[in-house]
């Protein structure tokens, strides 16, 4: 009995202590009755860093830790001194790689001492990394992504990558290798048949209202974002705003890297409102007997069936039988899952209900997918 005592309180001295030397100062109070707050966005842009987060109710501010590692064993803290400021910016970032963050509120208890909340979830800003396999096919990768990870307890442990098409300046006047052997393109599309280099990044079409396609891809990328965070999927952001320095190479290179499929969004050139569809691998021996696309084309189009299905359970129209063939830089270079989603075209509604119903079908496809 009394060696029984003895163990535990051992026991209980080792848990308050694992739990003093995790993430606090000695003295430092966390509460479940302060907020927790969640990051709403994380973009990097050369050596600038800024970030967005949820308003925690009632705190008098708020803690950014920072660190190279996903466990914050070293990490540096960036206190936020106002309650009201829901965003700071970080600038001479010279790190490069991987960095990540998370936030906790506080708010001062009757001994004056801060009482925080528990972390958020984190996430992670990444640079291209040029030991990635194909990575010197790339031209334009000065860019940045941003990993979100779901917060809560519907986590599903996979990272889409939400790949908004077009959106790099300059990446007209530049072009890269359409497949990764040097060999000529099997089919037209944006750039002709017989091909070896295409636009590294090209412009994309205009939809009938005037909207550019990629702020409009735009649009419905940040729908997504939020869709799938709240359905438990970690998201990759390739891109968040009008311009990140990616080109096709490097964006599908990064969710090789960084996630466990890519979807890549755009609206087609037609003018029929003729539907959704995805881009499969085309039908042409030569092509399907090229590395990567060998190994990875009947995911390619498992995840694109997939995702159609979705969008039709959710009410998205499907053009023909929901697929188009088309050899596309993105997927000649792809080891993880891979399509190119062409959710509408110039005359279709891009209005923020249409894209609701695009997102909702967009998870439905991937939580068949990964079943
Ligand atoms: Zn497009």
């Amino acid at each position: 009995m009394r060696l029984f005592r003895k163990i535990s309180v051992f026991v209980l001295c080792c848990v308050l202590l694992c739990g003093a030397f995790e993430d606090l100062p000695a003295g430092a109070a966390v509460s479940n009755d302060v907020p927790v707050t969640q990051f709403t966005e994380g973009i990097r842009t050369g050596n600038t860093v800024t970030l967005k987060w949820e308003a925690a109710t009632g705190c008098d501010g708020y803690q950014i830790r920072i660190s190279t590692d996903k466990k914050f064993k070293a990490f540096k803290n960036r206190p936020i001194k106002y309650g009201d400021k829901l965003f700071t910016t970080i600038t001479g970032v010279t790190e490069g790689g991987k960095l990540y963050y998370k936030i906790r509120a506080y708010r001062f208890g009757d001994d004056g001492k801060k009482i925080y909340s528990k972390w958020s979830a984190k996430l992670c800003i990444a640079g291209f990394d040029s030991s990635y396999e194909f990575a010197s096919n790339s031209k334009i990768n000065s860019g940045y992504a941003t990993i979100y990870y779901a917060a809560g307890d519907r986590k599903k442990k996979k990272t889409v990558c939400v790949n908004a098409g077009h959106g790099t300046k300059g990446g007209t006047s530049v072009s890269t290798l359409c497949h990764p052997d040097g060999t000529a393109k099997v089919t037209g599309g944006t750039t002709s048949a017989g091909s070896t280099y295409a636009t590294a990044v090209s412009g994309g079409t205009s939809l009938n209202d005037g909207s550019s396609e990629a702020s409009v891809n735009l649009k419905l990328a940040l729908a997504l974002k939020d869709e799938l965070l709240k359905n438990g999927y970690n998201v990759l952001m390739i891109r968040q705003n009008d311009d990140v320095q990616l080109d096709n190479v490097a964006r599908t290179i990064m969710a090789n890297n960084l996630s466990d499929c890519h979807i890549a969004l755009h609206y087609d050139s037609t003018s029929t409102d003729k539907g959704a569809f995805y881009i499969s691998v085309p039908d042409v021996s030569s092509y399907r007997k090229m590395y990567p696309v060998s190994e990875h084309y009947k995911e390619h189009d498992e995840l694109g069936k997939a995702l159609v299905n979705g969008m039709k359970s959710a009410g998205v129209k499907i053009y023909g039988s929901g697929y188009m063939g088309i050899d596309l830089t993105q997927t000649s270079y792809s080891t993880v899952p891979s399509v190119d989603l062409e959710v509408g075209d110039k005359a279709s509604d891009h209005s923020a209900a249409a894209h609701a119903k695009i997102a909702e079908g967009i998870v439905k496809g991937l939580d068949e997918f990964f079943k």
